[in-house]
């Protein structure tokens, strides 16, 4: 009988819960408001032999490198984040070999390590979720080869400083160091300028966030060219459909418009934070476009501050399964009228659950 790869047996399933999301959409960390309207143009413009042909990445790396300000060996355009760390696990990763991550953390690393046979090494965040510098050092060894971390993390909004990063990768040069900077635009620091003295040193980027484009699915990651090229090997050359390479130049061209996004996320959040705070309600300062907070110590109580939002057309995300998190919800943050609407339904969600508040304010 035909079977799968026992270590694609153990992947556990992963059903992001994306059915029935009418709402407002702060369930996903996604841009609530959508992309610029120059992007909704170039779609416009799309002819049936646009999409006859096959995808052709080059002018599209080309512009991403003069965007990132590295150069073009050292750049791939990928489906998405999900692809970049699929294609780390594909290429470093042997059966038997460790991957680390510092838990909780974004899902995908798990699941791609695991499929390729990897031990996976998760080493719990420190006290606040802040990164645990002295076991990371610890669980590392021979056997490492690559080390992801989400810097900002997800579901956290937690950062690490980037001298952590950079000697993370300057103490296993024989592992790849993923820094997925998927929430960079709400963060504003990257270790990027610094990828040439660590040869191992990846850095992804993703248009899904900030740039509304999640259901076009465009990403890039930045090596050293060397190692991108061995990278390339495992990769499909039509990894990035055509559409998302016909929007990517007016994207990265239309700065006022992600610039203006980013700044309505920054004040939404300072709201949320500020309203969680007067409430006297835990939760962490994030770096991103989300907050996670505590809505009580059991799973139960999680759900039920999530169905309660729901019922008031707001979709937050229930995150108790994760690592360290339980009773606790994530929260993306969008536009002004988007906080708005959330805070009105989070002062009567705590009101009718009767969770303990101080002062709220709006
Ligand atoms: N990395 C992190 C840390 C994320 O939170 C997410 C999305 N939730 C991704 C990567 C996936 O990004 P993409 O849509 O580019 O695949």
């Amino acid at each position: 009988m035909l079977r799968p790869r026992e270590t694609v047996l153990a992947v556990p399933p992963y059903h992001p819960p994306l059915a029935d999301r009418s709402g407002l959409r702060l369930d996903f960390n996604e841009n609530t408001l959508g992309c610029s309207p120059r992007v909704l143009d170039s779609l416009r413009r799309l002819t049936a032999d646009d999409l006859a042909r096959y995808p052709e990445k080059h002018n599209g790396e080309l512009k991403m490198a003069d965007f990132l300000r590295v150069s073009v060996p050292e750049v791939l355009l990928t489906n998405g984040v999900d692809e970049a760390i699929h294609l780390l696990c594909q290429t470093y990763l042997s059966p038997g070999d460790q991957a680390v991550i510092v838990v909780p953390t974004y899902s995908m690393y798990r699941i791609y390590m695991t499929a390729v046979g990897a031990e996976v090494v998760s080493v719990p965040a420190a006290r606040n979720f802040e990164f645990p510098w002295t076991d990371v050092r610890k669980s590392m060894n021979q056997r490492t080869k690559l080390i992801a971390i989400a810097n900002p993390n997800n579901p956290t909004g937690r950062v690490v400083p980037p001298d952590d990063l950079l000697r993370l990768a300057e103490e296993a040069p024989s592992a790849a160091v993923l820094v997925d900077e998927a929430y960079f635009e709400f963060y504003g620091h990257s270790v990027l300028s610094r990828r040439k003295q660590y040869p191992n040193l990846f850095v992804a980027r993703t248009f899904s966030k900030a740039y509304g484009l999640a259901g076009l699915r465009l990403g890039a990651l930045v090596g050293n060219a060397d190692q991108m090229s061995a990278l390339r090997r495992m990769c499909s050359p039509y990894n990035v459909n055509g559409i998302a390479l016909a929007c990517l130049s007016d994207a990265l061209d239309d700065r006022v418009y992600v610039e203006q996004y980013v700044r309505d996320v920054l004040e939404s959040r300072a709201r949320l934070e500020r309203t969680l705070d007067n409430a006297g309600l835990t939760f962490w300062p994030s770096q991103a476009n989300f907050v996670l907070m505590k809505a009580g110590s059991t799973s139960a109580s999680a759900a039920q501050f999530a169905d309660s939002m729901r019922k008031r057309g707001v979709l937050v995300r229930d995150r108790s399964a994760d690592f360290g998190c339980e009773g606790c919800v994530r929260i993306t943050l969008g536009t002004r009228q988007h906080a708005d609407k959330l805070l009105e339904a989070l002062l009567r969600t705590l009101d009718e659950l009767r969770i303990p508040q101080g002062v709220a304010q709006l």
